[in-house]
């Protein structure tokens, strides 16, 4: 069976940056595969295009510019937060407001985005909510391990159930 539309692709991978040779960033392996329903638009559209129509057992390697990947860096996702945001019953946790600090924050919308810690001042902390990967150039390599045909259930969901997948 092919990677395609509504299917449920298995598959193990090796994230550096740049190239081949270039640092890792995440390893995913056969102990605890990556599982998706392909096709929903949750991932990257060239990482999909570069699946499509691969069968189990085949190996792949692509790479994908920061364009094509996670976009630059902007000056946008620099926010200056009041300090008293992070005060949880009137107090800021000593470990929180330290330069380099991930934290995860919530959008508008109430979804969750992680925020770096770039600077703090008397009364106010400047957070980075680029993508960690922003700028990056990836080098995708791994093996596609299974492909089956996803349920109607979870083509409804958009996600995966059963083992590895969204337990309810
Ligand atoms: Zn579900």
């Amino acid at each position: 069976m092919k990677v395609g539309n509504q299917k449920v692709v298995t598959l193990t991978y090796e994230l550096r940056q740049k190239d081949a040779q270039g640092q890792m960033i995440q390893k995913v392996d056969k102990d605890k595969p990556f599982v998706y329903l392909f096709g929903v638009g949750s991932l990257l559209p060239k990482f999909e295009n570069s699946l499509s129509g691969l069968e189990s057992g085949e190996k792949f390697s692509f790479e994908l510019t920061s364009e094509e990947a996670y976009g630059e860096p902007t000056k946008e996702a620099l926010i200056d937060l009041e300090k008293s945001i992070f005060e949880v019953d009137g107090k800021i946790e000593d470990d929180l407001l330290i330069v380099g600090n991930q934290i995860t924050m919530q959008d508008q919308n109430g979804n969750p985005l992680d925020g770096i810690v770039v600077e703090v001042t008397d009364k106010t902390v400047k957070m980075d909510f680029n993508h960690p990967l922003a700028g990056e150039d990836l080098h995708f390599s791994g093996e596609i391990i299974d492909v089956r045909e996803a349920s109607e259930e979870e083509i409804s969901h958009g996600h995966v159930h059963g083992p590895h997948g969204h337990q309810h």
